[in-house]
């Protein structure tokens, strides 16, 4: 347990499964104030109703709307009336060859990890400068920093995500406004399920779910709930987990 998480008020995108949610009842168990957002509302509600002893509010968002995902934080800031922290989550891996021309699902892949994580900032940039304090948080990933075959799209959002985060610390590090990314390597949730090829999708979703070669979602929220602990003087900048077998 840490005491920093109490009462703080977290949204967090991407939250109707796997590491989002993991992440939801964490701070939620560690007495945060959690807004979640997602598309799938039924999931999102289920987490509410089933977290006790703090506060879940729930929205469906779609983070490619920038509209939306201003409704999830005014969401929060009528209810509370402050932001501490966002954890922009959300995002999808249509793994696939470039020779393959999945054009739509580069574009779904830039508009969700890329566009969604640039709206989850813009829709509290403005309130934390006036607040003069708060947290981002981007979940990116081990292909932020390697290529694979297979993952150059989805490689090239997290390298871009990457980017973004540093240059959103350098230019905020003055502000009291704190970057984390999370960059963590093969978990076990539901995101193999959007691979086109199902065949290799099933592949990585069995392998995610072997020890050591697989993390749990919940070690995802064990390193964001450090992150968030920590004293606004430290920024932790980037968090990199890997299974232990990883290369
Ligand atoms: P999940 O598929 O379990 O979770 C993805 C979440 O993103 C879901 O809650 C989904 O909810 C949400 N989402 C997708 N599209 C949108 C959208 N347009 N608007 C709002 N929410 C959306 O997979 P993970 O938990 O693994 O993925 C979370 C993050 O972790 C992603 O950014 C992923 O790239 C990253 N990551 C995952 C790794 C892994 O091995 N699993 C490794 C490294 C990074 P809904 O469909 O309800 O909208």
């Amino acid at each position: 347990m840490y005491d920093r998480i109490k009462d703080k008020v977290i949204i967090i995108t991407g939250a109707s499964s796997g590491i989002g949610e993991a992440t939801a009842r964490r701070l939620a168990a560690e007495g945060a104030n959690v807004v979640v957002g997602a598309r799938r509302e039924d999931r999102l509600k289920a987490i509410a109703d089933s977290v006790t002893g703090a506060e879940v509010l729930f929205q469906a968002t779609d983070v490619t709307k920038p509209e939306q995902v201003e409704s999830l934080v005014k969401l929060a800031m009528d209810r509370f009336g402050r932001v501490d922290a966002i954890f922009n989550n959300a995002g999808i891996m249509p793994t696939a060859n470039l020779s393959e021309l999945h054009r739509d699902e580069w574009q779904q892949m830039l508009d969700i990890n890329i566009m969604g994580v640039l709206n989850g900032i813009a829709a509290v940039l403005p309130i934390m400068k006036e607040q003069k304090s708060g947290h981002i948080l981007t979940t990116d990933s081990v292909a932020g920093h390697v290529v694979y075959p297979g993952s150059a799209v989805y490689c090239g959002t997290k390298f871009a995500v990457r980017a973004i985060m540093e240059g959103l610390r350098q230019e905020e590090r003055e502000s009291n406004i704190r970057s984390t990314i999370i960059s963590p390597g093969l978990v076990s949730t539901e995101l193999y399920q959007t691979i086109a090829d199902k065949e290799f999708g099933e592949q990585l979703r069995q392998a995610s779910e072997i020890p050591g070669v697989g993390l749990s979602a919940d070690d995802i929220a064990d390193a964001v709930a450090y992150a968030v602990s920590t004293p606004d003087t430290v920024a932790v900048s980037e968090v990199l987990i890997r299974p232990t077998q990883q290369v």
